[in-house]
């Protein structure tokens, strides 16, 4: 949270910026700015989000063989899975893959929370890479179901680890949740006039657009009513959070903390919000995406406060035997340029002013 003194000089900022800052510039600083009173307003509006009971593991080359097996046998009697990434932005270049965080929801609202440390996993041909392979082959099966706040794509960038291959990121049961949570919020909040001196929280009234994504942040704040904190995001989630990785001094130690507690509340808060649609008897859909052929595909960025796939590739969507087909069109992911790992192709332009929020 910021002192009153420096939110006051962020508004100020923002009111008067330089006309000597132009172009690109311009639109990042003013979307940090409005980025850092957007979380403030909401760190004093809210309290801090409060996860369900769960039991956090960190996976990597370290993880022993008995804990995969376990995790595995939960995989396989379990149906529903929550999954979110992080990546590491370079400066001009492909974000960084380093984190997938995969939740394996249990009985009586109890989950599993892995934190796979992407940079720290053990060598291909040791058993224990294998478990892990084994693992998302479970997770990624079709009797199975993950909740994505987004699209798969952002899983693209892991293929380079071989835990999982393209053909099986295409097989995901995926339930995009940021998509169902828009159609949820629009039938659970239809606008009513404002007679009873209520105030109307329906997209429109929040000044929301029809096309506009939800934020995870945003859906925590209006149907939690918690703040999950966004500060942290594009940190360096690739340094190791895991204290048995190597020796750590206290303070390395509290901060890898923080790191892994902002990874697992991203699962965590999308499980509450599942929770909260399905007590309400909102009926979930899944999304068929038409293939999209490979070596077309963008690099995406895991964050969902940066722009989502969809925003860059117009969709068409239509109902269809009550599920969605999401139907990218091709000549849309035309405008690639080749970047340095030869597995995947990037815009040239996915940079922070896209930024949605
Ligand atoms: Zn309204």
């Amino acid at each position: 949270m910021l002192s009153k003194e420096e939110y006051n000089k962020t508004v100020w900022q923002l009111e008067h910026i330089s006309r000597e800052i132009t172009g690109r510039y311009r639109k990042n600083f003013r979307s940090t700015l409005k980025r850092k009173i957007h979380e403030h307003d909401l760190s004093s509006t809210y309290p801090p989000f409060e996860p369900l009971p769960y039991i956090p593991y960190f996976v990597n080359r370290t993880t022993p063989e008995q804990t995969l097996h376990q995790l595995i046998e939960a995989a396989t009697t379990t149906i529903e899975f929550t999954l979110d990434t992080e990546s590491v932005n370079i400066y001009r270049t492909a974000n960084k893959p380093v984190l997938i965080q995969l939740q394996i929801l249990l009985p009586h609202n109890l989950s599993l929370v892995n934190v796979i440390e992407m940079c720290h996993l053990p060598p291909e041909n040791h058993i224990r890479f294998k478990l892990l392979k084994q693992l998302f082959q479970i997770v990624f099966s079709e009797e199975k179901q993950v909740y994505i706040w987004g699209s798969t794509a952002e899983l693209l960038s892991f293929i380079t680890f071989k835990l999982f291959s393209y053909e099986q990121i295409d097989g995901i049961n995926l339930i995009n949740l940021q998509d169902q949570f828009k159609t949820y919020w629009n039938q659970q909040h239809i606008h009513k006039s404002n007679e009873e001196n209520d105030i109307c929280i329906c997209e429109s009234c929040l000044g929301k657009q029809p096309s506009e994504t939800w934020s995870l942040q945003d859906s925590v704040a209006l149907e939690l009513h918690e703040y999950l904190s966004k500060v942290l995001t594009n940190q360096s989630f690739d340094i190791g959070l895991d204290p048995n990785l190597h020796h750590m001094s206290s303070s390395e130690k509290n901060h890898r903390q923080r790191l892994t507690t902002y990874a697992l509340h991203d699962c965590l808060s999308m499980h509450k919000i599942i929770i909260n649609m399905k007590n309400k008897n909102f009926q979930f859909s899944f999304e068929i995406t038409k293939k999209i052929p490979y070596d077309l595909m963008e690099s995406i960025s895991s964050s969902d406060d940066e722009i989502m796939f969809s925003q860059l590739t117009p969709s068409i969507e239509r109902l269809e035997n009550d599920q969605t087909l999401n139907i990218n069109e091709q000549e849309q992911l035309t405008s690639t340029s080749t970047c340095g790992n030869p597995n995947w192709k990037i815009t040239s332009t996915n940079d922070k002013q896209l930024t949605s929020q």
